[in-house]
């Protein structure tokens, strides 16, 4: 099963790729990561998209298709994927469906997390991951169950990006409304589009995307 979730940022997507990873073995490909890791390592990639990343804007078509064929097409994409914070264009959207009718796939469905728009600052900010395994907590919202330590690994040091501030929120608001909410139309005449409830608790969220799936 091939999978897209799509959302404003905070709206939810890598907390519930995550769990659709663990709980059915889909592999997470989350654009944000790959490129948070290019950054990590110095590649060229990485040189030319960690300006942009960190004034809020869209990394180059070109470079998000590249890097996206270049993963699909690795042997373990065969059991299925869900797709994060890719397509965030048209023209990804597009050359999306070029590269899966070559390769033979299909998109399954298209999950829209319906969110209002003045709880992401509040998701965002809060935001920190666990910087060994990469679980995603919030301070609110999602604390592990035991202060200072990493439910999943037991880990104590945990990473905010450098990106998750309210004046990038903005700019990644408004990268959202102009660039990609104007593919869910898209998607919603091929048919493939579903929309979820992504303000309702987390678990309700996971909930309500199995019933999409079954
Ligand atoms: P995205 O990948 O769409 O940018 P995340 O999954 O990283 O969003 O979620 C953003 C933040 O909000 C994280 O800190 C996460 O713990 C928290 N969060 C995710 N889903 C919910 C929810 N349904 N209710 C409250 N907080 C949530
Ligand atoms: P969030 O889910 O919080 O919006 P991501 O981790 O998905 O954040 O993305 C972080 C940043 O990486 C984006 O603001 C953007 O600069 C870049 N990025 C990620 N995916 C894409 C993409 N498909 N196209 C263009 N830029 C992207
Ligand atoms: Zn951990």
């Amino acid at each position: 099963m091939n999978l897209i979730l799509l959302g404003p940022p905070g709206a939810g997507k890598g907390t519930q790729a995550r769990k659709l990873q663990d709980e059915r073995g889909l592999i997470q490909l989350s654009t944000g990561d790959m490129l948070r890791a290019a950054v990590k390592s110095g590649s060229e990639i990485g040189r030319k998209a960690k300006a942009v990343m960190d004034a809020g804007k869209l990394v180059s078509d070109d470079i998000m298709i590249a890097m996206i064929e270049e993963r699909i097409s690795q042997p373990d994409c065969d059991k299925g994927f869900i797709l994060d914070g890719f397509p965030r264009t048209e023209a990804q959207a597009q050359a999306l469906d070029a590269m899966l009718g070559r390769k033979g796939l299909k998109l399954d469905h298209v999950i829209e997390m319906a969110v209002d728009e003045k709880a992401l600052t509040e998701r965002i900010v809060g935001r920190y991951t666990c910087a060994k395994c990469g679980a995603g907590y919030h301070d609110s919202f999602q604390k592990p169950k035991v202060a200072g330590i990493c439910d999943v690994c037991g880990g104590k040091e945990f990473t905010r990006r450098a990106d998750d501030n309210a004046e990038t929120v903005r700019t990644r608001l408004e990268a959202y409304r102009k660039q990609t909410q104007p593919i869910l139309p898209y998607y919603r005449a091929k048919g493939v589009l579903k929309s979820v409830d992504g303000m309702a608790e987390i678990d309700e969220v996971a909930r309500q995307i199995g019933a999409v799936l079954s």
